[in-house]
């Protein structure tokens, strides 16, 4: 077993591995990129550990929601769903 550190954002709720990946609650994981186009970039806050833009990198369209995709995190569940 690799030793991989293990980021959580305090804010987003999410885990990043030190390679980048990003660790959602639902779906595939994805790269900091996609956690910033679709969490970090609306919360901005002091806390979140996603707001470097060198370590976020280039963000595609792609790394936005995509139709029938949605990533569900544990302080978002204000949104009423169906
Ligand atoms: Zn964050």
């Amino acid at each position: 077993m690799a030793s991989n550190e293990l980021q959580i954002c305090p804010v987003c709720g999410v885990s990043i591995a030190a390679n980048g990946q990003v660790n959602f609650s639902t779906g595939n994981p994805g790269t900091r990129a996609r956690l910033y186009a679709r969490v970090c970039q609306y919360t901005q806050q002091p806390g979140c550990i996603n707001q470097d833009a060198e370590l976020v990198g280039n963000i595609t369209r792609t790394d936005g929601f995509e139709r029938g995709e949605d990533i569900k995190l544990p302080q978002a569940a204000n949104r009423t769903i169906g």
